[in-house]
Order: structure tokens, then sequence, then C-alpha cells
């Protein structure tokens, strides 16, 4: 119902109580008093509705207003309507939050609400069953100050909102929680743990077993390899067959232990404890290392060069960073054709420390580049056969680098060439000579 404007039926009521009152006035010759009566009356029934109006308002659950005419009739009509609305509006907000609880906490996950400085403002029920949060005691602590697992500070500290950690949860030890931060609205985020104990039992399991089995192969490889290596070497070798198939006993033995110490290298990277990197490496001179060695392997069909800040060393594992640095550099042998340039450089920018390996070689198409780090991919070309890899490298590359804060670019064009880049955080940068270890010769 549409409320018509009540202005003009207030204005003609109180025209007609003066006309009354001039009139009662005239007859009885006082005017002045009739008129002044008439106005005193009207303040009296101004003041008595609003006396009421302000009851009526602070009785607030009163539903239906107290009757009355004109103006304040219309006034009350609206403040009804208002009131009714805003009521309305209330219990389908609520009902709405009510809604949301019931979901959040019907979900499978634990959810948190953080504020700026991450303190806690609601969670649903997991979060009390993985957390060990009890409501409304933990409300507005920091989450920090609750859940101090050095990985979890390390992560809310470091800010890494696209990563995820692996933790255990507070309340305990064997439940392994994903926990994973997003941020959204102002200065809102929304920490999310899932239980992904299963999965982390089968990584260990599938992790042991890799170890065990690769481990296990060792001594019947090097029986092989030995037996063989003494057949071949006997005077009365046997028909031109029989030395052939020594040989390819002898190739795949080699490449089956060269798998075997590919798998055992990255099994250690992937269980081992992440060491401090607290001595400088001398990268330059183990690149200078590497580079004789690229030569040899080449036997003078490529043009290896160096383009090395000799000054420049990084905090880190001195074992590990040969490991990667040789892969790249070996594979840009195997993957350049003869008479190819490989440059290999080591130096520092303003966003991070390089070491970047640039060959001339057969390149890769570009759909091969997200996976090349994956175990055992290989790109399927004509060149690979002859090469013979393991599909490993590039996966111990990326474990070393991840182990160092660093990650991996590579850029590449087919028959053209390749630049694979490490990049590693400018705070691993040290200078100087002081301390340096000397460029192992360990193999990788
Ligand atoms: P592999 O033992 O096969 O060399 P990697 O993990 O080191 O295994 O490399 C994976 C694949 O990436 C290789 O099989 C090769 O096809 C491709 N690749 C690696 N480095 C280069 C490079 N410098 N140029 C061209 N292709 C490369």
């Amino acid at each position: 119902m549409r409320i018509s404007n009540p202005w003009p039926a207030a204005a003609m009521r109180l025209a007609l109580l003066l006309l009354i009152a001039a009139l009662i006035g005239l007859a009885s010759g006082y005017v002045t008093l009739a008129l002044l009566l008439a106005l005193v009356l009207f303040l009296g029934v101004q003041i008595r509705s609003l006396v009421r109006f302000e009851r009526w308002l602070r009785q607030g659950r009163q539903l239906r207003p107290p009757r009355s005419e004109g103006l304040w009739a219309t006034l009350f009509e609206h403040f009804y309507r208002l009131q009714r609305r805003h009521r309305e509006r209330r219990q389908r907000l609520a009902e709405l939050l009510r809604r949301f609880k019931e979901s959040a906490n019907a979900m499978p996950d634990a959810t948190v609400v953080l504020r700026g400085m991450g303190e806690m403002q609601w969670w649903n029920a997991m979060a009390e069953r993985y957390l060990g949060l009890e409501w409304p005691r933990d409300q507005g602590q920091r989450i920090a100050n609750l859940f101090r697992h050095p990985f979890f500070s390390e992560f809310l500290a470091h800010g890494d909102w696209y990563g995820s950690v692996k933790v255990p949860s507070p309340l305990d030890e064997h439940l392994i929680l994903e926990i994973r931060i997003v941020p959204y609205g102002q200065e809102r985020k929304l920490l999310v743990a899932r239980d992904v104990t299963r999965l982390h039992r089968l990584e260990v399991m599938r992790r042991d077993f890799v170890a065990n089995i690769t481990h296990e192969l060792r001594t019947p490889l090097t029986v092989i390899q030995g037996v063989a290596e003494t057949l071949s070497e006997q005077e009365e070798a046997g028909s031109e067959d029989f030395q052939r198939s020594l040989e390819l006993i002898q190739e795949q033995s080699q490449r089956m232990s060269r798998l075997v110490d590919d798998l055992l290298l990255l099994s250690r990277l992937e269980t081992g404890e992440r060491k401090s990197a607290a001595v400088p490496v001398d990268v330059a001179a183990m690149l200078e290392a590497l580079a004789v060695e690229a030569s040899a392997l080449s036997g003078g069909r490529h043009r290896i060069e160096l383009d090395i800040d000799r000054d420049l060393k990084l905090h880190g594992d001195q074992t590990e960073l040969r490991s990667a640095f040789s892969n790249l550099v070996v594979n840009a042998v195997k993957y350049t054709p003869a008479d190819g340039r490989i440059v290999i450089r080591w130096f520092v920018d303003d966003d991070a420390v390089h070491m970047q390996v640039v060959d001339t070689g057969f390149g890769i198409p570009p759909h091969h580049l997200p996976r090349l780090t994956e175990r055992f991919y290989r790109v399927d070309s004509g060149h690979n056969d002859a090469t013979a890899g393991t599909g490993l490298g590039l996966t111990i590359v990326k474990h070393v680098l991840s182990r160092h804060d660093a990650r991996l670019e590579i850029r590449s064009q087919l028959n053209k060439g390749s630049t694979f880049d490490c990049l590693f955080p400018v705070k691993l940068s040290a200078r100087g000579l002081a301390a340096s270890a000397s460029p192992g010769t360990s193999s990788p």
C-alpha cells in the first residue's frame, strides 16, 4: 500500500481548528483567548502522540503501532514498515549465516578465518578436531602463538600463499595435515587444513620401496658387470656374436647402474634432512672443473665457453649443487650437435643469482617444457636413443634447486638451442675468497 502525502490533510485540520476557534472567539468576544486555547489543544495532542511514539519505539518488540490519526498515523505506518523490513532482512541474514556455518561445519577440512595479523576470528568443527582450537577461548588469539611447528611458522612468515605445508597435527603427531592459506577480502585470510595422512604414508612407502630396491639391485649389477668384463678380457674370447653380446651386456648394465645411482641420489634428496647452508661454495671453480669434464665428454666436437663471476659464491650444499650443475652441462653436450656452442654462465643481478647453461643444440618443442622435470620424462626425438640417458637428470636438478629455495627456468627453441637457468635467492650469495669450499671432484 502506498502512503499518500499527509501534509495537506494535516494543514487542513489545523486550519479548521483555528477557524472554529476564531468563530467561537468572535461569538464570545474572546478571539485571542479562543485561538490560544485551540493552539494549546493542538500542541497537547501532538505531545501525547510524541510520547506514544517514543514509548512504541522503546518497546521495539510490539508488533502493531498504537492507533493514531493524521500525520502521526502516517509516521507510525512508515516506521512500522521500516522496522518490519529490517527484521525480515535480519532474519534472512541470520538464516544465511546459519546455513553457511552448517555447511562449513559439514566440510571434511578444517577452516579458520584469520584477520590481518593472523588473529583467529572464526573456525569450523574440524578445526577443533585437527588443530585443537576451542571456542570461544581461542577467539582473537594469533594462530602463530597456538600452532608453533617450525615448518608452519616458516610458511606463515614466508607468505607463500600459492604453496602448502605438510605438518603433523598439534593434537596427534600421526595425523598429517596439509595446510594452505588463501587471502580474500580486505586483510582477511582463510586457512584450510586437510588430512593427508594416508597419502603421506603411501608417499613414504613409495620412497622406501624405491630406495630399498635400488640398493638391492646394486650388488647383482656389480657382479654382472664384473663377470662381463672378465669374460671380454679372456684370450679365447669366442665368436664375434659372443663378443657383441658381451658388449651389449656391459653397455646395458652400465646404463642400469647409472639409473640405480640416479634413483639412490633422488631418494636421498627426497628423504634427507635439509642441511643448513653455512659454507659458501666456490661455484666458479666447480663450473671450471665441470667445463673440463664436458670438454672430455664432447671430445672436441663442441665449443665450450665460461662466462663466470669468479668472486661470486653461494651458500649451499657442495655435492648436491655439483650433481645438479653437472646434469645440466652434460645434457648440453648430449643434446647439441657437433660444432655447436655451449656457454656456462655464473652471475648475479637484481633478482637472483644465476647459473645458466646455454646451448645451440636440438632444442625442445614447447609442449614438453612443463613436464621435463618429471621422473623418467624424456622428449621423444631421434636424438635420445643415441644418448641413452635415464630421464632422471632434470628431476634431480629440480630437487636440488628446491632444497636451495631456487627454481629452474627453461627457455628453448627447436633446432636453435636451449637455456637452462637456475635462479637462487640473492640472500644465498657471498663474495670473497674466505671459507670457500674446493671444487669437489666427486661424481655427480
Ligand atoms: P636424460 O637422462 O634423458 O638426459 P633429463 O631429465 O636430464 O634426462 O632430461 C630430460 C629430457 O629433456 C631429455 O631426454 C632431453 O630430451 C631433454 N633435454 C634435456 N636437456 C636438454 C638440452 N640441453 N637440449 C635439448 N633437450 C634437452
